[in-house]
C-alpha cells in the first residue's frame, strides 16, 4: 500500500475524500501521513502501512484505512507499543506530553512505532 493506494481506499471503503498531505520522509526512509481523523499513519522503505499510535493491529492495511477507529480502542495507560496520542513525529514521539515515549530513546521509539504494535 502507498498513499494514494490509502486515499483510494478511504474513499471506496468509508466515503471520506479528504486529500492526505505528503508530511515527508524520515531518516529510516518512512513516509509519513495523517489520517484525517487525526492519526499519523506512516508507509515504511518496503511498503507496507504502520500505525504507530496504535497498540496492535492484526492487518496493517485495515489498520491504516481504519486509523482513527484501532486508535480509539488503544487501553488506556503505558504499554510497550501504542501512544496517548495519535499524531507522531517522524523522531516516532507522539504529541502527548504525558506519553511514554518521551522519556524513551530514539531505538526504543522506533521500535514502540514500527514494530511491536504490528504484532498482534
Ligand atoms: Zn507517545
Amino acid at each position: 500500500m502507498d498513499i494514494q493506494t490509502l486515499q483510494n481506499e478511504l474513499l471506496n471503503q468509508r466515503n471520506i475524500n479528504t486529500q492526505l498531505p505528503n508530511l515527508g520522509t524520515n531518516a529510516e526512509g518512512y513516509l509519513f501521513t495523517r489520517h484525517p481523523n487525526n492519526v499519523t499513519v506512516c508507509f515504511g522503505p518496503n511498503g507496507g502501512p504502520i500505525v504507530p499510535a496504535v497498540r496492535s493491529y492484526p492487518n496493517a492495511s485495515e489498520a491504516a484505512i481504519y486509523a482513527d477507529v484501532y486508535f480509539q480502542k488503544n487501553r488506556a495507560g503505558d504499554f510497550k507499543s501504542g501512544h496517548r496520542s495519535g499524531i507522531v513525529g517522524m523522531n516516532w514521539r507522539c504529541d502527548d506530553p504525558q506519553c511514554i515515549c518521551q522519556k524513551e530513546t530514539d531505538d526504543e521509539r522506533f521500535r514502540r512505532g514500527v514494530y511491536i504494535g504490528r504484532r498482534a
